[in-house]
């Protein structure tokens, strides 16, 4: 038998994949891929900064930037270069083992949410992994003499069973009841609701402080206060899910610490490795102890020492470029120029996050019509829009979706108001 060798000649990932036009991969993906996500839309092959491009050549501004993930673009040339170095060195040991890359993410997490001395990370490779981390450590606080856990409605949380649970749409629970038991839903930014349904039974609350899959809706900062306030005097622990919000989404660092409020555990993911799959969660002071000892919680990949070069370069770009002033300003620059757009009802901008309302319920036909003038936009609800852009997004990509998007509102509008007024 031939020796193994490490050596081959170099290939592009094109070599395994084939080539082909969109249509032609959409056959193969409907073939091969589970259905649960419907057709994509497009077939990207490329990107640089917030411009991606499909297998037919066209180009895009993406204005959702992967969900709220690409914080700095696409292929970002630092980001890439950190990522390919730890993994030309090592690129996974289980953990049984740790990396220097590993600790240094932990601790550069703690230092941005002022955690306080004898607080703790936890790494998992998603966002809905970070929640389960989070249920677990209410269910380790709470044991069976507090079996619930508060969510609120409208709170989107992950697909795995706990943070299914923990979701409200009843769409994505019902098919696959029973749930873990114990969640309760509660209603949205209402304080004396929230005080009805504290009691000694309550092991945790967890909220995101601003709902992104609901539409961009944000807690008051008195209703923070308040969930501090309650879980605090009832023994519970406080949850915030910043996901979505984490990691200068919001023109700060985490956007329930900016309202001056800090929970017991704060869940991130998405933008935390600006592309690199990673999710955490970070737990402060007292409750780090709640899920301490060994084998209490795990997973292979947590950790992995190329999701953590990856997070800890696009933190250092954050950082050092002042990235989180770009947000603020182009946050102001979106949230006007929306402002002042005809058919548009509400702008609700924190920071990069921003949903918009229509006068009508177009949004989808008004992101098919984003697509086909080369803008990628999402649709969280039927009257609502959604942009979640790279944060490093410049004025001039922001100013030329708002200058395409009244014809883009009146392209969808029109058929609408017709079919109505027939
Ligand atoms: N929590 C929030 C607030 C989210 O927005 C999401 C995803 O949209 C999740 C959790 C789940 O994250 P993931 O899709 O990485 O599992």
């Amino acid at each position: 038998m031939a020796e193994l060798s490490r050596q081959e000649p170099k290939k592009d990932v094109a070599a395994f994949t084939g080539t082909g036009t969109g249509a032609q991969w959409l056959e193969r993906y409907n073939h091969s891929l589970m259905g649960v996500f419907g057709t994509p839309q497009r077939v990207l092959v490329r990107g640089a900064g917030a411009v991606v491009w499909d297998a037919d050549g066209r180009e895009y501004l993406d204005l959702l930037g992967g969900i709220a993930v690409n914080a700095l673009g696409h292929a970002h040339p630092f980001v890439n270069s950190v990522i390919a170095g730890q993994l030309a060195t090592l690129g996974h040991v289980s953990n049984f083992f740790t990396t220097p890359t590993q600790i240094a993410l932990a601790e550069k997490l703690l230092a941005l949410a002022h955690a306080p001395e004898g607080s703790k990370v936890f790494f998992a490779n998603s966002g809905t992994e970070a929640n389960e981390a989070a249920f677990k450590l209410a269910r380790a606080h709470g044991g069976t003499a507090r079996p619930t856990i508060l969510a609120l409605e409208g709170g989107f949380h992950g697909r795995t069973m706990g943070a299914l649970a923990m979701t409200h749409k009843a769409a994505y629970r019902e098919p696959f009841e029973p749930m873990p038991a114990g969640v309760r839903h509660v209603a949205f930014n209402d304080v004396d609701a929230l005080r009805a349904a504290m009691d000694g039974t309550v092991a945790a609350l967890v909220l995101e402080p601003i709902q992104g899959e609901a539409g961009v809706r944000p807690l008051s900062a008195a209703y923070l206060q308040a969930a501090r306030e309650l879980t605090r005097e009832h023994g519970a622990l406080l949850v915030f899910d910043e996901v979505q919000t984490g990691v200068g989404r919001t023109g700060e660092w985490f956007a329930g610490l900016a309202a001056g409020v800090v929970p017991d555990a704060m869940t991130l993911a998405k933008g935390l490795g600006g592309g690199f799959p990673i999710g955490a969660m970070v737990t402060f002071g007292q409750a780090a102890s709640t899920l301490l000892s060994a084998g209490q919680h795990g997973t292979t990949f947590g950790g992995n020492p190329v999701a953590a070069a990856a997070a800890l370069a696009t933190l250092h770009v954050l950082e050092s470029q002042g990235v989180l002033d770009n947000v603020r300003k182009l946050s102001q620059i979106l949230a006007e120029g929306l402002a002042g757009t005809g058919g548009v009802t509400d702008v609700r901008a924190h920071g990069l996050l921003i949903g918009f309302d229509l006068a009508v319920p177009v949004a989808a036909e008004v992101v098919a019509a984003a697509l086909g003038a080369g803008f990628i936009i999402n649709a969280p609800k039927a009257n609502t829009v959604r942009l979640a852009p790279p944060l490093n997004l410049s004025a001039a990509q922001g100013r030329s979706f708002l200058a395409a998007l009244p014809a883009l509102i009146a392209a969808a509008a029109t058929p609408f108001k017709e079919k109505a007024s027939s």
